[in-house]
């Protein structure tokens, strides 16, 4: 069992890219939601926020993983299901990017696999 991601910005990714190497959720449900302030759960295909991809914080690249090119969750629980998809979990991954912390407030939910 792992905690339900939130989306806008209530889960941190881990990029393993040079330059950004944390980034955060972004697409997430509408009407499915878990928490104090009514964060939408991600779900497999949501896109997390562009991120920049190389580089160094000195010499910061402007190559991103953006504008239509945002990773989408590829991977969700298969028994629980919101909308019609997987609900994304912390360890998921967008592509290559893992999620890997998730806000709840004072209602953690969690999901199994
Ligand atoms: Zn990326």
């Amino acid at each position: 069992m792992a905690k339900i991601a939130l989306g806008k910005g209530k889960s941190t990714v881990t990029t393993f890219h040079g330059c950004d190497t944390k980034g955060v959720s972004d697409q997430c449900s509408t009407d499915v939601f878990v928490g104090d302030d009514k964060k939408g759960v991600v779900r497999v295909g949501d896109r997390m926020k562009d991120h920049l991809v190389s580089g160094t914080t000195n010499n910061p690249c402007t190559l991103k993983h953006g504008k239509g090119l945002e990773p989408a969750l590829s991977k969700g629980s298969e028994t629980v299901i919101v909308n019609n998809k997987g609900v994304g979990r912390v360890g998921d991954k967008y592509g290559s990017e893992e999620i890997s912390t998730t806000d709840h407030g004072s209602y953690p939910v969690e999901a199994g696999g």
